[in-house]
């Protein structure tokens, strides 16, 4: 089912614990959309809006992803359900020169920018293990986390700052 599915169905459903959103977040894509009313493009931060709702209009399709190619390292890092392998919680890191970049998937209604760790870590090239770790501990700042038969919200927002953590130790020694 995961091999079939395409990386643009997975943008559009915006399921909250689909694996892709948290990567294209972390990638500061940009999303085309096509419609009647011609063509336009949005950025990633702007594409999800809520539980299972985007920025599409109900007349338009997803028709292309760019992805900014720059030097950078990635990791994901993600507590999976094991029926499905759908995230519990999913988090990219993607690092280059100017910074950070965390997106978090499977932990609020919608796929998100931990901005507050990516500011944390703003400026240092080879954080610490303590400054990383500080830094992950804003994973959930200020999110809503959701609560179910799969995870409790408590645990889910406990699995966001493990996650983020662990995928931005890898992300930085990768440079
Ligand atoms: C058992 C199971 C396990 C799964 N595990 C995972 C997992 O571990 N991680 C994960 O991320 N996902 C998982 N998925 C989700 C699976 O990958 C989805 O099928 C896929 O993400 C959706 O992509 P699709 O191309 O099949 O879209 P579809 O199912 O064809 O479409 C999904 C929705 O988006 C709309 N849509 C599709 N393409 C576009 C477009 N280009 N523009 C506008 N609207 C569009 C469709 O109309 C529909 O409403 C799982 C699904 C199942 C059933």
């Amino acid at each position: 089912m995961r091999n079939k599915g395409t990386i643009g169905g997975s943008l559009a459903h915006a399921d909250p614990a689909g694996d892709w959103p948290a990567a294209i977040l972390a990638l500061d894509a940009e999303i085309e959309i096509a419609g009647p009313r011609g063509r336009r493009t949005i950025k990633a931060d702007n594409f999800f809006v809520d539980l299972l709702q985007t920025a599409l209009a109900p007349d338009e399709v997803l028709c292309e992803i760019r992805v900014p190619i720059t030097p950078r390292s990635v990791a994901y890092e993600k507590t999976e359900q094991k029926a499905s392998g759908f995230a519990i919680t999913g988090v990219a890191v993607v690092v280059d020169k100017a910074g950070p970049r965390v997106g978090i998937t499977g932990v609020a209604a919608k796929a998100y920018r931990a901005k507050a760790v990516e500011r944390a870590l703003a400026g240092q090239a080879s954080p610490t293990a303590e400054a990383i770790a500080r830094a992950a501990s804003h994973a959930g700042e200020k999110v809503e986390a959701l609560g179910d038969i799969h995870a409790s919200s408590d645990f889910r927002l406990h699995l966001a700052e493990v996650n983020t953590r662990r995928a931005l130790t890898r992300a930085y020694a990768a440079r």
